[in-house]
Parts: structure tokens; C-alpha cells; sequence
């Protein structure tokens, strides 16, 4: 199980972070994806471009190899179950420690004049659209980690106190590391709302990859072979560790070791590389962002496969805290 906020444009950290674990997903587990419209009002109240964002996530994800058949692919406000499983592990959370999260205290900066009670409870409704569907595996990034540690001390505290209901929910990276892609301006992350100009989306035109790889932050050269490589230019071998092909990668690796590497041509390649596999998911998204039909579709059955889940966990959770009444 997992989700992705409407609240922007995919882009290379979405995908590299959480969707491509979810299309390599989709054909071993009885997945859940969602679009997390919930998630999204804490920040954005603003409701004018929710919809077409909502639409957009879905597209993008579905043009990216996500397949409705196979994985149920659903809005969260769709179902309505997972209000009723967050109200009732608001109960099991504790302000202190929703305080202490860490992109808590980050967004409450950055939006000061709007610190609402969503915001502070933002881990136990990401807790509960897992565990509505008692799912063991979430696929995310890195800067999940600390919410997935959440999600786990609220499961085992509402099993230690009603009986077990609910498996330990784990980040999931078919055993690899968990992946942040960082942001061409040198610091932080590729992000949905900041720093649009040092992120990559997966709508970006070809020309507008060119001009944004070209901005990206560099370092002077190296001055010794085989010299550590400063943050900025890691970031670029990472970015091509993903994009690129094997031998590629290993001749710029070469020319930097060697001090023959030239800036301007990693940059050129890259962008390339990138472009090679941005443009025919920004093609597909676009035909089907236009569909209305097959998203309408594509919700109404996500939602009722989701829905079908959602209750069977519900009843199991009303009994286990002696809520059946009758
Ligand atoms: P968000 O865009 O914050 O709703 O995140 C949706 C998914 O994308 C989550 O699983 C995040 O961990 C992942 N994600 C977002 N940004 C990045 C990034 N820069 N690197 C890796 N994963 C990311």
C-alpha cells in the first residue's frame, strides 16, 4: 500500500522513490495505490486545481506502468474508511510525539499561518490508509522513514492494547536501500511545490530538461585522481546511476578519476539520457489526463476494491475493540 500527495506534478523523486517499486509490485502482491487528496488540504486548502492535480497523479502513475487491473488504484477521499480508522487511532497517538516529527515541525515553518490539527496528525492518517488494508509492505522514499516508524508504534500499540489486527508496516524497496533524489540546486530533495526549477517533472518538455540540467549546481574540477566527489557532482552521478547505461556511467566515473571529466558534457549527457525516458511517459500521462472516461473509470472501480478491503478490516476492528454492538 501506498500513496501519492495531488498537490503538484510527478516528478523524478515520485517516480525513482515509490512508483517504480509499484508497477515491479503489482504482479507479486495484492496491491493497493491511492491518490492522497486528504493528505494534500493539510497544506493546500486552497482547492481551485484539486481535481485536475487528483487527475494528473493518475494519470501520471498509470502512464508510468501502474495497471488498474492489477493493482486497485483509488482516490482516498473515495473511501470514506479510512476517516473513521484515523479517528480511531487519533486515540492511540500522543501529541508529544506528533509534535516531535520532524516534516511536522519542517511544515509548520514553512507555513506558519497555517498549523491546523490535519497537519499535526498527518502520520496517523498516513497510518491508517495503511493500515485499512492491514498491508505489511509500502513502497516510499526515504523521507518516509521516520512516518513508517510511526505507523508501526500506532499498529502495535492498538494490538497490544485490543488484540492483534494489524501486521508491522515496513518501508519496501525489494531489499534495496530506500532512495532520495536530491535536488539540482545542490541541497534537499526533488519536491513537488519547491524548488520547481531544481526538480525534474515527469510533464517537463525536452527543452525545459536541457535548460534546468544545464542550471544545475556543479563544484571546480578535481585537482587529485581519484578524488572524493563534492555533494553537487555525486548528485549528477546519482541522477545518471538512475537514467543512464552502465558504460556511460563508467566513462564519466574514468574521466572524473582521471581529471579529463568536462562538466558541461556529464550535463549534456544526462540531460539526454534523462529526456530518453521522461518524454514518453509526459506523452502517454497527456493522452491520458484527457481521457475523463477511462479515469472515471478507473476510480470507481479502485475505489470499490478498496472500499471491499477497508470494511473487512473495519469489522475485524470494531470487534477486537468490543464496538459490535448487536
Ligand atoms: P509526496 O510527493 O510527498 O506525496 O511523496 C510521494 C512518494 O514519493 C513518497 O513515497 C515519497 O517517499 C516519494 N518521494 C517524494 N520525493 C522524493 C524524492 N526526492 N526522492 C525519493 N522519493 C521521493
Amino acid at each position: 500500500m501506498s500513496g501519492i500527495r495531488s498537490t503538484g506534478f510527478l516528478h523524478l523523486g515520485n517516480y525513482f522513490g515509490a512508483i517504480r517499486n509499484y508497477v515491479r509490485m503489482q504482479t507479486e502482491f495484492n496491491c493497493f495505490f491511492m491518490v492522497a487528496d486528504l493528505h494534500a488540504l493539510t497544506t493546500h486548502p486552497d482547492t481551485k486545481e484539486l481535481k485536475e492535480s487528483v487527475q494528473r497523479v493518475l494519470a501520471e502513475n498509470i502512464a508510468c506502468g501502474l495497471d488498474p487491473e492489477k493493482a486497485a488504484l483509488y482516490c482516498q477521499s473515495h473511501v470514506p474508511e479510512t476517516a473513521e480508522l484515523y479517528l480511531l487511532l487519533n486515540m492511540l497517538a500522543y501529541k508529544g510525539e506528533l509534535e516531535k516529527t520532524v516534516t511536522f515541525k519542517e511544515k509548520a515553518r514553512q507555513h506558519p499561518d497555517n498549523v491546523n490539527a490535519g497537519l499535526l496528525t498527518y502520520p496517523v492518517l498516513q497510518a491508517a490508509d495503511i493500515a485499512l488494508h492491514r498491508a505489511d509492505l509500502v513502497p516510499v522514499g526515504k523521507d518516509q522513514e521516520q512516518h513508517l516508524e510511526m505507523a508501526r508504534n500506532f499498529v502495535n500499540r492498538f494490538n497490544h492494547r485490543y488484540g492483534d489486527v494489524f501486521p508491522e508496516p515496513h518501508a519496501f524497496n525489494f531489499g534495496d536501500e530506500l532512495i532520495k533524489v536530491p535536488s539540482l540546486d545542490g541541497g534537499g530533495k526533488m519536491s513537488k511545490s519547491q524548488n520547481q526549477y531544481a526538480t525534474i517533472y515527469l510533464s517537463d518538455e525536452d527543452e525545459l530538461i536541457r535548460k534546468k540540467i544545464k542550471k544545475a549546481k556543479t563544484d571546480i574540477a578535481p585537482e587529485k585522481p581519484n578524488s572524493p566527489k563534492p555533494e553537487s557532482i555525486q548528485n549528477l552521478f546519482l541522477l545518471m546511476k538512475l537514467v543512464s547505461e552502465e558504460d556511460t556511467i563508467q566513462k564519466f566515473e574514468d574521466d572524473f578519476n582521471h581529471l579529463t571529466i568536462r562538466y558541461g558534457d556529464l550535463k549534456n549527457q544526462l540531460a539526454e539520457d534523462i529526456i530518453r525516458f521522461v518524454s514518453p511517459i509526459r506523452e502517454r500521462a497527456k493522452e491520458i489526463f484527457n481521457d475523463k472516461e477511462y479515469l472515471k473509470k478507473v476510480m470507481t472501480s479502485g475505489a470499490a476494491r478498496a472500499r471491499e478491503s477497508a470494511q473487512s478490516t473495519l469489522k475485524l476492528v470494531k470487534s477486537a475493540m468490543g464496538m459490535d454492538y448487536f
